[in-house]
């Protein structure tokens, strides 16, 4: 559940609070969400300061070091329910699968699916473990993007959630950015026009960026690094909200599967 704009919050804030300060303690109570045991993490990571953390798509990377021995990086995927926090006096509950002590600061890894999976990997910046997925969202220029589309016979809603192409987006701001450029979920690349395109990657940007400002969205149960949710839900036009009337003409919202996800758009808004 967790998107792009949820990820960069925790991104922004593990910077802001842990970098400089030094992994002393590392408590696995489920070693599922770990890529590797957890002896392997603790030797990688004890003993070594957060001193970079790197978001890409839906990936952040972290890179630790003390100067001595080979820097140390773990990658971190939040999948559906993965949940990153510091809380002060918080009681961890079931679902807290690590704790992580930065130099006295407990930070909490809480995941109730356990899809989430916390990864050593081999580079900070690119890791080998995401060779597959393609350029961040963010950052994707149009030529870029085009070029990766533009053969493909995939309705556009696929193609956008597709993280191989440009990553970042997922159901909520895939459906919500169709919506605001006035595309159809089923639209082709080869049905839209070259501005048509370029007008909606511009605004899968801007609503992420939006959504960023905004604290990103909790549908779920995302919470940010401090266990507050987003605001950005109250903002969403048609994701969720399939039968209910659209806000700009008043039509009704459908909710069609596409691709194996649901899709909510307005068919009057959004005509194919
Ligand atoms: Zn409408």
């Amino acid at each position: 559940m967790p998107e792009l704009p949820e990820v960069e919050n925790v991104a922004v804030a593990l910077r802001e609070h842990l970098t400089g300060r030094t992994l002393t303690g590392l408590k696995v109570k489920c070693t599922k969400v770990l890529g590797q045991c957890g002896t392997a993490t603790r030797r990688a990571l004890l003993g070594k300061a957060l001193d970079g953390v790197h978001r890409h798509g839906k990936y952040l990377v972290l890179n630790f070091t003390d100067g001595k021995r080979p820097d140390a990086q773990l990658m971190i995927h939040l999948r559906m329910t993965g949940q990153i926090f510091i809380l002060e006096g918080y009681i961890p509950d079931k679902h807290v699968h690590l704790i992580f002590d930065f130099d006295g600061l407990p930070v909490h890894y809480r995941d109730i699916r356990k899809f989430g999976r916390l990864l050593l990997v081999d580079d900070p910046i690119n890791p080998t473990a995401i060779a597959h997925v393609g350029p961040d969202m963010l950052l994707v220029r149009f030529n870029e993007w085009h070029r990766r589309i533009s053969h493909r016979k995939a309705p556009m809603k696929a193609l956008l959630l597709d993280q191989g192409i440009a990553a970042g987006l997922g159901n909520i701001y895939v459906d919500e950015s169709l919506f605001l450029a006035g595309i159809h979920p089923l639209a082709k690349p080869v049905d839209l026009t070259r501005p048509q395109l370029q007008s909606v990657l511009r605004v899968c940007k801007k609503v992420l960026r939006h959504s960023i400002k905004h604290g990103g969205t909790t549908f779920m149960n995302y919470t940010n690094f401090h266990g507050k949710p987003g605001n950005f839900q109250s903002k969403l036009h048609v994701y969720g909200r399939g039968g209910e009337a659209c806000d700009v003409c008043g039509e009704t919202i459908e909710r069609i599967q596409i691709a194996g996800r649901s899709s909510c758009f307005c068919n009057n808004c959004q005509p194919l």
